[in-house]
């Protein structure tokens, strides 16, 4: 429903119920899980009334799942307007910037589209639609949980649009996420990734709930970034990094970049190089990411020679540096790719 603690308390107050009454709530939508107000038996009838009227629950369908139980699992939702996002469940994560672990991660979406147009991107191919509020960030966790069977212990911020672009409700939602009476997910395993908006990187590093930050560099010259992410435009590098900077002055956990090597447009040496040293000046971790192929769209991956020699580059320059192997390069693997495909299904079955 996407309240938390704070706000309820506050909607409550106005009904002139008693402030323990959100602390009840919190605990049957978050714990106990209940989805109807009637079912939160402890609540008095008016109560649970007034909560029917305020806060309709909205119903999230599950429309399609893509994937094999034992690996990357791709969740496809529609929601009440009839819009589609995607929420992607790995079971055991992959080496992220060198490090892999047994958690159960889950990639969520945080609009539906995104206005920032990156050439290589599906997930801006059609625009942006709207922003999810924060019961919509959260309910993709907790029906995949409902769906698995477990619990998610890992949330990385890289699915469909730009989390930094829809602040205040990214912002409840890590509040949510990490509180002890909402989903209480560690800080160090909430991760944020962004392609660059500078003010915001600098309002997320004083944010209450201390998370993980990613930057998509995905070039390391104004040059190259431009003719691939239009932000860049708006928040060269020179800006990008001093709010970088300032994130990384005030958190403990390193910064990661992620790079996406994309054949004949940033997979340079000299791209390498220079990557290397922005990542030592902000003592940042590089995840490179070989290009996942998006249907009507011109990029390619690199050679796997060229991508190990990029990748030793970037470590010859004193950087760690991870090169991601997909296994679902063929399955929509790309954020945003599904919801396209499913789109385009649904506008064939109804011509
Ligand atoms: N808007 C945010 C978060 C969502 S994108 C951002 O840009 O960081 C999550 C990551 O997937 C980004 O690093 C993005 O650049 C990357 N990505 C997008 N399309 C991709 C593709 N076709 N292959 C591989 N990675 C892709
Ligand atoms: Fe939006 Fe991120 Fe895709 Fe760029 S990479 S279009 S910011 S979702």
């Amino acid at each position: 429903m996407g309240q938390t603690l704070d706000t309820l308390t506050i909607e409550l107050a106005a009904l002139g119920h008693k402030s323990y009454r959100a602390r009840q709530v919190m605990e049957w939508v978050y714990r106990k899980r209940v989805e109807s107000f009637e079912a939160m038996t402890n609540l008095p009838a008016e109560l649970r009334a007034q909560l029917v009227e305020k806060f309709p629950v909205a119903n999230f369908e599950q429309v399609r799942l893509g994937g094999a139980a034992d690996t990357t699992r791709k969740f496809l939702f529609r929601l009440p307007d009839g819009q589609l996002i995607e929420s992607v469940f790995i079971p055991a994560s992959p080496a992220l910037y060198g490090m892999t672990s047994d958690r159960k991660t889950l990639c969520v979406s945080t609009q539906v589209g995104c206005a920032y147009g990156c050439k290589f991107c599906a997930s801006g191919l059609r625009g942006w639609k709207r922003n999810l509020v924060a019961g919509e960030i959260v309910a993709q966790v907790m029906h995949v949980e409902r769906a698995t069977g477990g619990r998610v212990d890992n949330i990385v911020f890289m699915g469909m649009g730009e989390p930094l672009a829809n602040y205040e409700n990214l912002s409840r939602a890590l509040a949510i996420l990490n509180a002890p009476w909402g989903l209480e997910i560690g800080a160090r395993h909430i991760t944020v990734s962004t392609s660059g908006l500078a003010p915001q990187i600098r309002k997320l590093a004083d944010h209450a709930v201390p998370v993980r930050l990613a930057i998509s560099l995905h070039a390391a010259t104004d040059a190259v970034r431009e003719k691939i992410m239009p932000v860049n435009k708006k928040y060269p590098l020179a800006d990008l990094f001093d709010a970088c900077a300032y994130f990384t002055s005030r958190r403990k956990q390193k910064l990661g970049f992620e790079y996406i090597l994309i054949a004949h447009v940033n997979d340079s040496l000299e791209q390498a190089r220079l990557l290397a040293k922005h990542a030592r000046r902000l003592d940042a971790k590089v995840n490179l990411i070989p290009y996942n192929t998006v249907e009507g769209l011109p990029w390619e991956r690199p050679s796997v020679v060229r991508q190990q020699e990029f990748v030793r580059t970037v470590r010859a320059g004193g950087v760690v540096a991870t090169i991601r192997r997909e296994k679902g390069h063929d399955i929509d693997a790309a954020c945003g790719q599904l919801r396209l495909r499913v789109e385009d299904e649904l506008a064939a079955a109804t011509a």
